[in-house]
């Protein structure tokens, strides 16, 4: 267990600060720490007492220095797009955003990498990889940092044939909680020397140290790609086409669950062309137009065979990327849909087998309360997001007792409390249930790095 005493922030610790990193990268402007104060989460806002724009690594160093002599907590911020209040301050102290460290370094065309500063978007690093011809595969929709991508090991809707942010990293430098800064990883696409630390700062949520640059994977833009939508009747039907295209050995770049109310909302305020039922949106990629043919026609083979109420199939580039455009605004556009209430968004993932199970789980849930709730997901990964809208404590309430409900059999199924939103604050109290005795090693590792408990605390763990 982590015991800690914080220390408050003085003027004289702003002081130090400034002296260590500039008076321009540092303030405690309230309305500076309102922005850096929740995420996008249903989880209650809490202010840093100061906020620190670094732009380069040795200034997170310093701060970390200043932090852990004093013993003041530090919680990293990439952008705030983050679904369980894993940002949040939630004992104050210094809060970095590295809106400001978002610069490329190094692109490194002839390795497929690029080495980057953690601040910067994934889409902005992909339209300036797009003129080389590469992308950074993960795709979580929301413009997220590099940085928070790899905290959070962030997917997204290519997982499925990409892998997720962990696949994509090859190296990272990080600053420890003392501020030392080490170099995990290599550019070499293959290391077998030692422990694999990289791989452990990646999903560390900024509870074992900062990332303060990063290289990454990247693969070539795909020189033909083609959209799929396909409807069923029911959601059962949908996902069992999911691990029927799955078995056939069909490699979908994108393999996608849209519920019916989803389908409606996107064709009232996007005009996508969609009828109200569950549907499947998919996309391929291939080298040559008779792979990409083959594999289209394979996959509408088994739509059919599944008893897809209808099948289109596109390689039109305008058409695909409205159709994508409309999946990424899914979630605003359900907001928008619901004026009045608030919103959480749940994840969990289980093995492709058990994912018809997990999602008949969660029709029936619906069917048997009074709960209003949405369903998006990543199906070609075993992973969906239920998404509850609520307007007061009491349908909030409702809505956590699915939520518990659905973790607990995402775990019966052999699955995870979280996909890929990570712990934060939400799931923290699940860690037992899923790791046991494997929950002690975490705690280990976190006393080792960061015995003082000053990086991002009230994450992961319960105490
Ligand atoms: C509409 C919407 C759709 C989304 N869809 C997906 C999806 O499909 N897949 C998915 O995976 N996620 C999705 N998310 C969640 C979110 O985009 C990811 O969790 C993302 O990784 C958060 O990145 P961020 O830059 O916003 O980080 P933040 O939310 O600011 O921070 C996330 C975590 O990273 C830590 N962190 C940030 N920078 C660093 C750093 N340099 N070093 C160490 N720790 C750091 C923070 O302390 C925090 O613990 C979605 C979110 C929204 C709002």
């Amino acid at each position: 267990m982590i015991m800690s005493a914080y220390q408050p922030v003085t003027p004289e610790i702003i002081a130090l600060l400034q002296s260590a990193v500039g008076a321009d990268a540092v303030t405690t402007a309230p309305a500076e720490l309102q922005l850096h104060a929740k995420d996008q989460s249903h989880h209650a806002a809490h202010l840093a007492d100061v906020l620190i724009y670094p732009t380069r690594a040795e200034q997170v160093s310093s701060v970390l220095k200043i932090a852990h002599q004093h013993c003041i907590p530090v919680t990293a911020w990439g952008v705030g797009t983050g679904l369980e209040g894993s940002a949040i301050p939630v004992f104050g102290g210094i809060s970095i955003s590295f809106e400001k460290m978002n610069q490329i370094v190094k692109i490194y065309a002839d390795d497929f990498q690029v080495t980057v500063q953690p601040g910067i978007g994934h889409k902005d690093l992909n339209a300036i990889l797009a003129r080389q011809g590469l992308f950074f595969a993960p795709d979580p929709g929301a413009n997220a940092t590099v940085g928070g991508m790899l905290a959070n090991n962030a997917s997204g809707i290519r997982t499925v044939k990409y892998g997720a942010s962990k696949d994509n990293v090859l190296k990272m430098q990080v600053a420890l909680a003392d501020g030392t800064l080490i170099d995990v990883g290599s550019r070499s696409v293959k290391q077998s020397s030692g422990y694999d630390l990289l791989h452990l700062f990646v999903g560390s949520e900024g509870t074992l140290g900062i990332i303060t640059e990063a290289t990454l994977k990247l693969v070539p833009v795909p020189s033909l790609m083609s959209a799929v939508v396909a409807a069923f009747e029911t959601v059962e039907a949908a996902v069992e086409t999911v691990v029927a295209v799955r078995g056939s050995g069909l490699d979908p770049a994108a393999l996608e669950l849209i519920d019916a109310a989803h389908c409606h909302m996107l064709r009232e305020t996007e005009g996508v062309d969609l009828s109200d039922h569950p549907t499947l949106f998919m996309e391929f990629h291939a080298a040559h137009e008779t792979t990409l043919q083959a594999g289209l026609e394979a996959v509408q083979a088994i739509c059919q065979e599944m008893g897809a109420l209808s099948f289109r199939a596109t390689t039109d580039t305008t058409e695909r990327k409205k159709l994508w455009h409309a999946r990424h605004h899914s979630y605003e556009i359900m907001v928008r849909s619901h004026p009045n209430y608030h919103f959480f968004i749940m994840d969990v993932a289980v093995p492709i087998s058990a994912y018809p199970a997990l999602i008949g789980y969660v029709e029936q849930l619906k069917r048997e309360s009074s709960v209003i709730a949405y369903m998006i997901g990543h199906a070609g990964d075993g992973n969906i997001h239920v998404e509850f809208p609520f307007a007061d404590e009491a349908e909030y309430e409702r809505c956590m007792v699915l939520n518990g409900l659905i973790i607990e059999k995402a775990l019966e199924l052999g699955g995870t409390i979280t996909g890929e939103h990570g712990v934060g604050m939400g799931k923290a109290v699940y860690m037992a249930k899923e790791h046991g005795p494997a929950l002690e090693v975490m705690r280990a590792i976190k006393q080792t790095l960061d015995p003082k408990g000053i990086l991002n605390p009230g994450k992961l763990f319960i105490d």
